[in-house]
């Protein structure tokens, strides 16, 4: 871990300099935080889980066309990605109710919103990343009024891109968080999908049982973090070979 030089260290990400300009190494932890880090543990694997989680939904979503930061898989733990200056924002989808916005309007957890919304967050962990309005965003420079269509746009195509992959295993997109970065072609900043896509970001719930997938199992105290994950990879088809659980059983292959 000392070959490389540690630029930033997260609640549950670590990023290297890379082994190119441009490049950075991004490391995925086992610390798992809720409440604005008040809550904390260390969920052994993870990590690993979200490493591959996030590699299936940025190569995927690469494949649609949608530009992100990633790179490469290096390891277990390790992917190479573009270095992006962040935009301060969370950008967060719901197409149910739940979380904050349950709280907030009063609404019923699990119920469904008459169209997807879009809500952003400043990032900002002192003070609890505050929603904003838009006007915010633009009025103190945090994303142009241009960035801030094109960033509701590709939040969409990935609300669509998300929801139908997760439709597709038995798996409700409730709601989920996505970050954005300028990378520099000339002087010419370009947005790209940054951050990570996993279950510490998403709320995901079995369509048939209801069954949290996501890290309000962590949140709420329902059960084994690391259990949930394995179950979103091994639907997803991309569990690694060697997380290996007490209560994962046999599967027969027809
Ligand atoms: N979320 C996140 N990071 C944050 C805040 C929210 O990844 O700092 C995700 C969260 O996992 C959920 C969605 O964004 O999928 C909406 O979260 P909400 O505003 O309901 O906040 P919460 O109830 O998680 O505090």
């Amino acid at each position: 871990m000392a070959r490389r030089k540690k630029l930033y260290e997260g609640k549950a990400k670590v990023l290297y300099e890379g082994p190119e300009q441009g490049t950075l190494v991004q490391y995925f932890k086992d610390d798992a935080t809720a409440f604005n880090a008040e809550k904390r543990d260390v969920i052994e694997g993870k990590g690993v889980l979200n490493n591959r989680l996030s590699e299936f939904f940025m190569t995927g979503l690469g494949q649609i066309g949608v530009p992100t930061h990633f790179i490469k898989r290096l390891n277990m733990r390790e992917q190479l990605i573009k270095a992006a200056e962040i935009v301060p924002l969370e950008v967060i989808v719901r197409n149910f109710a739940a979380g904050s916005m349950a709280k907030r309007l009063g609404i019923e957890e699990g119920t469904r919103l008459p169209r997807p919304i879009v809500e952003f967050s400043y990032k900002d962990d002192a003070l609890g990343d505050p929603l904003v309005p838009e006007e915010y965003i633009m009025a103190f420079g945090w994303a142009t009024q241009q960035e801030l269509g094109e960033i509701v746009d590709t939040t969409l195509r990935v609300n669509d891109y998300l929801s139908g992959v997760m439709y597709g295993v038995g798996i409700k997109l409730i709601d989920f968080k996505i970050e954005f970065g300028r990378i520099y072609e000339g002087d010419f900043p370009r947005l790209i999908l940054a951050d990570e896509i996993s279950p510490d970001s998403c709320r995901l719930w079995d369509i048939e049982t209801g069954e949290k997938l996501d890290k309000d199992v962590f949140r709420r105290d329902l059960g084994n973090l690391t259990d949930a994950y394995t179950e979103v990879a091994r639907r997803l088809g991309v569990l690694p070979s060697n997380v290996t659980h007490a209560n994962t059983k046999p599967t027969l292959i027809n």
